[in-house]
This record gives structure tokens, sequence and C-alpha cells, in this order.
């Protein structure tokens, strides 16, 4: 357990500055109402060489947990990592989660649904893939389940013909699958599904719906959640740089959220007592 050495908010005056005295965004303010989301590689944690290799602060288990009982169970942790992963991480915290970018999701310590699951557009895609390796015998398919990588490693030179190999294949199956171009990969995965779907399921269902969404995140991916946070009246708030996002205001490092975090945390209790 770490120290219970809470941080003092400045009141919440209507006419607050921009930035109160922890050099926080003013609108950064957490009520009993709020529905929090969190990302949690470069957001709750900071980013590690491996994703194995992230350590959780001492004392963040007790702020996530002191906030899921002031929230009425309103915090959900939303990833890229599957709910498995998540689960290990968290331990002994059972939270509600999204994982594989919304491809999974479980709203308690209940079983985890799959939107994706059966999706018969990748059936079509692994059948095409399967040709695709014979005429490319050097790349590498990894199979996500919910994400198929192509990687192109050992064969750059390829990258031009496989793209336009990949087009022609996503391109031929209804509902067209997203092909995402990354650094000697090229991925596939059924569109429709993102961070912004995953939390609208969860503002679909009690103890979220009806509630002020806030979501913190820090990376492209978050800005699907951005968007529906903000399409849903929220807030949107991303780590790092706001060039380019669609997010309201910022917060420098996962330490400064997790200092936040704490300091509401300690607030709601307050008041809740
Ligand atoms: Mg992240």
């Amino acid at each position: 357990m770490g120290a219970k050495k809470s941080i003092e908010m400045p009141n919440n005056k209507p006419n607050n500055k921009a930035r109160n005295r922890l050099g926080l965004p003013a609108e950064l303010l957490l009520t009993g109402r709020s529905a929090l989301f969190l990302d949690v590689d470069g957001t709750l944690l900071d980013i590690a060489p491996t994703p194995d290799a992230v350590e959780i602060p001492a004392d963040l288990l007790d702020t996530l947990s002191s906030l899921q009982q002031t929230l009425d169970g309103a915090l959900a942790v939303i990833s890229g990592r599957t709910i498995a992963d998540l689960d290990r991480l968290f331990h002994p915290l059972v939270l509600p989660a999204a994982g594989q970018h919304g491809f999974e999701l479980r709203l308690d310590a209940g079983p985890i649904a799959q939107p994706g699951g059966t999706d018969t557009r990748l059936a079509a895609v692994r059948a095409r893939l399967a040709d695709l390796t014979r005429a490319y015998p050097k790349i590498i398919v990894e199979d996500k389940s919910h994400t198929i990588a192509i990687h192109f490693r050992a064969t750059p030179a390829d990258e031009e013909p496989l793209r336009r190999q990949l087009n022609l294949i996503v391109g031929e199956i209804p509902d067209r699958p997203l092909l995402l171009a990354g650094k000697m990969v090229f991925e596939i995965r059924p569109a429709g599904i993102n961070k912004g779907t995953a939390i609208e399921f969860f503002m679909r269902h009690t103890p979220f719906a009806g509630r002020a969404m806030v979501f913190i995140g820090d990376d492209r991916t978050d800005e699907d959640g951005f968007r529906a946070v903000k399409a849903g009246g929220g807030l949107a708030v991303r780590i790092g740089s706001l060039a380019g996002s669609a997010a309201d205001c910022a917060l420098n490092s996962p330490q400064q959220l997790r200092a936040w975090l704490k300091g509401e945390a300690a607030r709601l209790a307050r008041r809740g007592a």
C-alpha cells in the first residue's frame, strides 16, 4: 500500500485561470457522476522498451481502486493489449476493459465479448493470404485473431507490389477491412471497431450510461476515442502534444496523470465520506 499523501487541489471557482497551480488544465475535474476511460501504455503507465517490462507504480492500484468505488464502478481501461494481459497487469483489480482496441469488451468481471470475433471478412482475407505467401515466400503472416500482420522485413523491395496485392485483396471483400501501413509491416483489421466504438459500448450500459465521459489517451489509435467522447459532450485529454489531435486539453506525462488521478481520488473520497 502506498503512502496516502493526497495532493490538494485548488477550489473549483468558475473563473479559474486556464491552468491551476499544479499546472493542470482547469477543466480537468472529476465528479461522482463522471465515467472515466483510460488508455494504459503511454497514458497510465510509462512506455517501456517491451510491453512486458512496464511497471505499475505501487500506489496506482490504490488510486484506481478508490476511483472505482467513488465513481460507482464507472472506470474502464481501453487498450491495445488483450484483456487477459490487462488483468495480469492490474491484478488483483478486475476492471471493466476494452482489449485489442475494442475487439474485446468486458463490462465487469463477467465474460469477454468479442464484437469482431467470428469475422467472416478476415476469414476471406486469410484464404487469400495463403496464395500471397506462395508468391512472396519471405513475408511473415502473423494472425493475431482480430488483426492480421504481414511482415516484409526480410524482403523490403516487395513493399509496393505487396501493397498493391493487399489493396486488391481487401477491395474484393464486402465491408472492406482496413489496410494499415507500419514499419516493415502491413496490418489488416475489420473496419468499424475501434476505441471509439468501445467507449460507446460502455456508455450504453450501467454504471456508465448517463455519466459525463472523460477519456485520456496518448496515441493515434486513441483519436477514435477522443472523437466519440467529444460527440457525446465529454472531455478528451491527451498525454503529450495537442498538435493534430481531437483532444480538448493535454497533460505532460503519465506521471502527471497519475498525480492528478491520485488527487482526484482523495478529493472524491473526502466528499463521499
Ligand atoms: Mg497508449
